[in-house]
């Protein structure tokens, strides 16, 4: 029988991202984004006062491995929040355009950022990723929480 994770950790997990956005947003004295965990994945949408997204497998990843959760959390949000602080400059490029949104400057930006802020490295941020992907898949059933837009 997979496993479904629980509310307390969707409600863990949505505090531990809600209070990660205010933090960088104090940091860098900028408006909030709203905030959406989902299945969509981690990526920023540069719309209204911005969408910072991040993945839904968090949820089951904070079981798994709290401390290593929190690690990657952290560090995709941090990230995310890096091209937030781009949007509200104008570097990125609109909705429209968002065959342009790749852009290498851009997502190296928001990693230097990611890795200041949390202190882990892009690789090891990837390492944990893949090893919690596997254990998740394996013993968790696929249909995950989601949390709508939100302001944190
Ligand atoms: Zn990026």
């Amino acid at each position: 029988m997979k496993k479904r994770v629980s509310v307390e950790t969707v409600n863990e997990v949505n505090k531990f991202v809600a209070d990660t956005v205010r933090e960088l947003s104090a940091k860098y004295n900028v408006k909030k984004p709203l905030v959406v965990i989902g299945r969509f994945g981690c990526q920023y949408v540069p719309y209204e006062e911005g969408r910072l997204c991040v993945s839904n497998r968090f949820y089951p990843f904070w079981e798994i491995d709290k401390e290593k959760a929190k690690k990657v959390v952290k560090w995709s949000v941090a990230h995310e929040f890096g091209h937030h602080l781009q949007y509200l400059r104008g570097a990125l490029p609109s909705l429209f355009d968002i065959h342009l949104m790749f852009n290498p400057k851009l997502e190296s930006e928001a990693n230097e950022l990611a890795e200041s802020y949390t202190n882990v490295p892009a690789s090891e941020y990837s390492a944990i990723v893949d090893e919690l992907s596997k254990i998740m898949k394996k013993e968790y059933v696929k249909k995950l929480p989601e949390l709508e837009a939100t302001e944190v």
